[in-house]
């Protein structure tokens, strides 16, 4: 019997057809293309136009800016459908729940009413571009620069690990515009950037153990011009603080994602092993096999009702930075020791990639380093102790 958890508090019967029409298009446009999006470390661009279509893309954003005006609510249950499709290639997420944030949160009125309606058909996928090479978890190392000339900013630098690099036409990037240490966390500005602008660069698809069909990517910026009006906040210098409001709501997604990959590896795998017999009975009836799957229960169900009051908190707007970073670090260190169990009780089922628990396993295991490691999640809890 597949796993039985209490219904989440902030459902209701608009959210649960909206569910039904995402489950259908995850389904039908999502799981079918695994393989072949794979092989080419990206997605098919059509994703993007058939969700906006539907409604799918920029669902908390306010319909006046062409955004499907829901809550977080509806994001989360996009993205629960997602991680039960088996998709782990479309990066819906960051063009939902973090590019689209920050442009209705920090644009300029008129840039929004350019920005958001593109955003929200598909014409346009977003990105997301903090981290560098030579720094990610310290984000106040980073070293691209963005420097104003008249009207315009031009922007130099490198970028890596960019989810959604590859086939991104819209990219916020978080660049120095006070290089003198003496400034800090006031020398860091976020400015968008088109990625048809003279000077943008992609770099390779990177490589990866996971996510295999997600394109990130590298991304050069030489000489890059764009506007003043580009960017976001009324002055220079608040980056660092634009961050640290909107990352909450990055780490409640990856949470939501982890969960989501717990609940639907562990309802495989009781599947799984009331199927599959050794020494002539089904594994199910081993005592290992019942404890096992037991305590990963009980790890889904205390990580769903933490999310869930976490989610309730989010939705009210009192989830605080210390609550989101235990939510991430929680949820994602369960999720990955979780699907591990779960790979265990497949044997070496659970090593092939066609079994979607071996994907599910290589693919969180990111879920610990993005967005923040589990050790940045500590260091910021402790810093309420
Ligand atoms: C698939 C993927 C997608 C990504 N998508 C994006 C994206 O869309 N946009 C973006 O900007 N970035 C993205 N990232 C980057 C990601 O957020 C960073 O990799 C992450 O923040 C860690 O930074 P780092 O890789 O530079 O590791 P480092 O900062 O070099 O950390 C290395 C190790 O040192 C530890 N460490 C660092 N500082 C401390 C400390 N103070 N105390 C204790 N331990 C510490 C870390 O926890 C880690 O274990 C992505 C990465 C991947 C792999």
């Amino acid at each position: 019997m597949p796993l039985q958890l209490p219904r989440s508090p902030w459902l209701t019967e608009e959210l649960d057809d909206f569910r039904e029409m995402a489950r259908s298009f995850c389904q039908k446009e999502l799981t079918p293309h695994q393989d072949r999006w794979i092989e080419n470390k990206q997605i098919d661009r059509e994703v993007w136009t058939k969700a906006g279509e539907i409604g799918l893309l920029c669902l908390s954003v306010p319909e006046e800016y062409g955004g499907g005006g829901g809550s977080f609510a509806h994001e989360t249950v996009l993205y629960e459908e997602q991680a039960r499709s088996g998709d782990s290639a479309w990066g819906v997420s960051v063009h939902n729940g973090i590019v689209a944030h920050y442009l209705l949160a920090y644009a300029a009125e008129e840039k929004k009413r350019e920005w958001l309606p593109k955003l929200a058909s598909g014409e346009w996928i977003g990105a997301i571009a903090m981290t560098e090479p030579g720094t990610g978890s310290d984000l106040q190392g980073i070293t691209t620069r963005a420097v104003r000339d008249g009207d315009e900013y031009v922007i130099n630098g490198a970028k890596t690990f960019i989810t959604n690099g590859a086939m991104a036409d819209f990219v916020v990037v978080a660049c120095k515009t006070d290089p003198d240490p003496d400034a800090g966390a006031k020398g860091m500005s976020l400015i968008a950037v088109p990625t048809s602008a003279a000077g943008f660069r992609r770099g390779r698809v990177l490589d990866k153990i996971g996510l295999k069909g997600q394109d990130t990517a590298e991304l050069f910026f030489d000489d890059v011009r764009v506007p003043v009006a580009n960017l976001l906040g009324d002055q220079e210098g608040l980056g660092f603080f634009q961050l640290m409001q909107q990352l909450p709501q990055e780490r409640l997604l990856i949470a939501v994602t982890a969960v989501a990959g717990m609940e639907a590896a562990v309802d495989q795998t009781i599947a799984y092993t009331h199927e599959r017999e050794a020494f002539g009975r089904p594994l199910s009836k081993f005592q290992n096999t019942k404890f096992t799957l037991a305590d990963a229960a009980t790890e889904v169900a205390v990580s769903r009702a933490f999310l869930d009051q976490c989610i309730e908190r989010h939705l009210r707007g009192d989830l605080d930075v210390q609550g989101a970073a235990m939510a991430k670090l929680w949820t994602t260190e369960r999720a990955n020791r979780v699907i591990d169990d779960c790979v265990q009780l497949f044997g070496g089922y659970g090593y092939m990639m066609e079994y979607p628990v071996a994907r599910a396993w290589a693919d969180m295991r990111i879920s610990r380093i993005f967005g923040g490691t589990s050790e940045i999640m500590k260091d910021i809890i402790s810093r309420t102790l």
